[in-house]
């Protein structure tokens, strides 16, 4: 169940709505990639709450494995439609008859990862005690967890320091975790889905979307 990589299993799929979904968020090219983030699983149980995450959403249906070029990819399940926000997908995918589904594959990340909902500008950081934003916050810090797995940066109005994956971030932009959930070009998912996600998980998400 590994990563697929980055080509993505085009030609695999007699329906694919891919075209029309990007025109519709005014993407024109890219990829509209939404990220689950488990904000709480540590290093050492990346491996045991990806492989729980990943057994959810095989059972539940939402995904499901189909062989390609010698490799197995993830893409939706009979159950995909239960995920995703249908009302704001294409109406095609509501008219009867038609049966489309998600084009892109669903990939499990384990491992220290800097998550971001896509290549935007860099957002504000917003401090957990005091509800402070600011813009100005150190891109070294990013670097240091990235690189060691942790860092921490002083809050200017409360002074407090405050490890890097604590902050939050304006548009949900940043996730510093260690397992993620990866959608490509899939409808928006629901909020009663990454809801449902975190309960299965038992651990807190972050939903990250854009268009890269
Ligand atoms: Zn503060």
């Amino acid at each position: 169940m590994g990563p697929v990589g980055r080509e993505r299993p085009k030609g695999l799929l007699v329906t694919c709505l891919c075209s029309a979904q990007r025109t519709k968020w005014g993407a024109g090219v890219g990829v509209y990639r939404q990220t689950v983030v488990d904000l709480d699983a540590t290093e050492e149980q990346a491996e045991e709450w990806g492989g729980r995450g990943w057994r959810w959403l095989l059972d539940e249906g939402f995904i499901r494995a189909e062989p390609w070029r010698g490799d197995v990819v993830h893409l939706g399940g009979p159950n995909w439609r239960e995920a995703v926000d249908l009302a704001a997908w294409d109406w095609r995918a509501r008219a009867e008859g038609f049966d489309p589904e998600p084009c892109g594959a669903v990939e499990l990340i384990t491992g220290r990862t800097v998550f971001l909902a896509g290549p935007y500008d860099p957002p504000s950081a917003i401090c957990p005690h005091c509800g402070n934003a600011t813009a100005d916050w150190p891109m070294a810090a990013v670097d240091a967890w990235h690189s060691t797995g942790a860092a921490a940066f002083s809050c200017r109005t409360c002074a407090r320091e405050v490890p890097l994956p604590d902050w939050t971030w304006t548009d949900d932009y940043f996730a510093f975790a260690h397992v993620g959930f990866q959608f490509e070009d899939w409808p928006r998912l629901s909020p009663a889905f990454t809801t449902a996600f975190a309960e299965a998980l038992g651990h807190r998400v972050r939903f990250l979307h854009g268009t890269w």
